[in-house]
């Protein structure tokens, strides 16, 4: 088809969907509706584009396990949701910098539309695809919507990138309105000959270990329906006490739409309207309210770092820490995996995230800090780790929550301060309850013996049943040693950052 064919009006629209997987609240797509084109709805599962990063040492970013198994659930709702709009998911396989341009070909698309995505391999992609499809006469539209402002669009009063938070929220915060988000069109109308799309099953996104996902299923509801009856269920309930409770790994205190966020099943501007909506009709959710969206705010702060330090899920932020003797353990880091390291609130986090692809935000810093700290196992490993079998497994917050433990990123802890998993659990999880679900062989434990069994005098373990070594480890290492051994290899940090 000829350049000035494809340009006329009635040629259709291709709205490529990537990391925005609704129907509501979507620029790209109520735009594309709004010109009364036909539509192709489009999603390419891209394995080549996500790697390498441009990295020293270029690190494997396609997606991980359970986000494979997110994304299957995903598609099928949105495929759901599409046919009951009187179209349909056409689904490809391949690197998008191909099959968008070959699928706009053969359905003699007149353009593309589609959100804009912030991973160093996404903006690449990006600047690619509109050189490509305009060299071919076809338009091409970004439209925001993944984040509530561009990066772009928020400096500090100098006119640079913030690298610290507080100052990013107030820049973010004040002032700032959301409209009410544009509900999902009415219908999408097909083109009269719709291309043709692999099945959903053919994507082989379902991990093949046959017992993992029931625990994943168990837990979540992919899709745009889930991700609001989740928004739904948070504004009702947990968000009034959410500013004390969303520490708490025991309560159900925090949101858990951090994967419906990374798939774009909801967007952050809904969240911020919506929550507005509920805190003025919930007396007494004031600060609650107001936490929530400072946790919105680390995404986008994260978001924000990623787009400027394109590296920053492989490097540290802070270059000393280039010179930071680790340890490469593999057997420790089996034992953190495996959740066999005889520290019961770290054993139960790494459980709980192999069981449901989720891990509570406070215990993520615990298992993180002992990880690089009283293992001394780089943070890029268990960085990767995450990456794999978390639901929500998201490249900006990943690292950017790496680098915040590891005290190596933009805004950080500091190395010094170093999570004593015993007290934390003690502070946290103060009746046991969320480590007896996890650790259950040693839920017999008395509660004041539950986050340090080796402590309990011999006749209560064994009223309790628990043999260390044989029905729970032993801790791996001694926390008071590492802790010592910690400090000293900083020493070494900054020993290094001042010559
Ligand atoms: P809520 O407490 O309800 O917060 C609401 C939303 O705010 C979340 O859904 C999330 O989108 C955002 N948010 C909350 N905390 C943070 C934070 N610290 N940084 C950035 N955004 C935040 N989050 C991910 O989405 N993906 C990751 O891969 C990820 N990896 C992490 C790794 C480490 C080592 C650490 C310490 C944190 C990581 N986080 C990550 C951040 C945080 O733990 C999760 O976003 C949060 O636990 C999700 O639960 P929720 O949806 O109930 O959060």
């Amino acid at each position: 088809m000829s350049t000035s064919k494809r340009r006329m009006s009635n040629a259709p629209i291709i709205l490529w969907f990537r990391n925005d997987l609704r129907l509501g609240d979507h620029r790209a797509l109520t735009a594309a509706v709004n010109t009364g084109a036909q539509i192709i709805l489009l999603y390419v599962l891209d394995d080549e584009t996500p790697a390498p990063t441009p990295a020293p040492t270029p690190a494997e970013w396609k997606m991980g396990g359970a986000s494979r198994w997110w994304l299957h659930h995903s598609l099928a709702a949105l495929a759901n949701d599409i046919a009951k709009k009187g179209n349909k998911l056409i689904l490809r396989r391949g690197p998008a910098r191909e099959i968008v341009p070959k699928v706009a070909a053969e359905c003699g698309a007149g353009a593309v539309y589609f959100s804009r995505h912030y991973e160093p391999s996404s903006v690449a992609l990006e600047a690619d695809l509109k050189a490509l499809l305009e060299e071919r006469g076809i338009t091409c539209k970004r439209f925001s919507g993944a984040l509530l402002r561009e990066p772009e669009d928020i400096r500090t009063k100098a006119g640079d990138v913030f690298k610290v938070y507080t100052p990013f929220w107030r820049a973010l915060s004040s002032e700032f309105t959301v409209g009410k988000p544009v509900a999902a069109p009415a219908a999408i109308a097909p083109p009269a000959q719709l291309p043709k799309s692999d099945s959903l099953a053919s994507l082989e996104l379902l991990p093949r270990k046959l017992d993992w996902p029931e625990g994943l299923a168990a837990e979540w509801s992919p899709g745009e329906a889930g991700a609001n009856a989740r928004l739904d269920a948070f504004l009702e309930g947990a968000m009034k006490d959410y500013a004390d409770a969303r520490n708490r790994p025991d309560l159900p205190g925090t949101s858990r739409l951090s994967p419906h966020l990374h798939f774009g099943e909801i967007t952050p501007a809904l969240c911020w309207y919506r929550s507005g909506q509920a805190a003025a009709r919930t007396p007494g959710s004031d600060k609650g309210h107001e936490t929530f969206l400072k946790e919105i705010v680390w995404r986008e702060f994260a978001h924000t770092l990623l787009f400027y330090w394109p590296n920053l899920p492989e490097v540290p932020f802070r270059p000393e820490y280039l010179a930071f003797p680790w340890l490469e353990n593999a057997s420790h880091l089996k034992a953190w995996q495996r959740g066999q390291t005889g520290y019961p609130i770290v054993d139960a986090g790494m459980r709980e995230l192999w069981r449901t692809g989720y891990m509570h935000n406070r215990v993520r810093m615990i298992t993180a800090s002992f990880l690089i700290k009283d293992l001394l196992v780089p943070w890029q490993r268990g960085e990767a780790w995450f990456w794999d079998t978390l639901v929500d497994a998201d490249l900006a917050n990943n690292a950017a929550g790496w680098q915040w433990v590891a005290g190596c990123g933009a805004d950080a802890a500091p190395y010094f301060r170093i999570f004593n998993p015993v007290t934390q659990g003690e502070k946290f999880d103060p009746n046991g309850d969320y480590v007896r679900t996890w650790v259950p062989e040693i839920s017999k434990l008395p509660t004041e013996h539950i986050h340090a069994p080796w402590d309990a005098p011999e006749d209560v373990r064994a009223a309790s049943g628990v043999v260390l070594g044989k029905s729970y480890p032993r801790p791996i290492v001694d926390h008071a040693a590492a802790r010592a051994r910690a400090l000293a290899a900083f020493g070494l940090v900054k020993s290094s950052a001042q010559k």
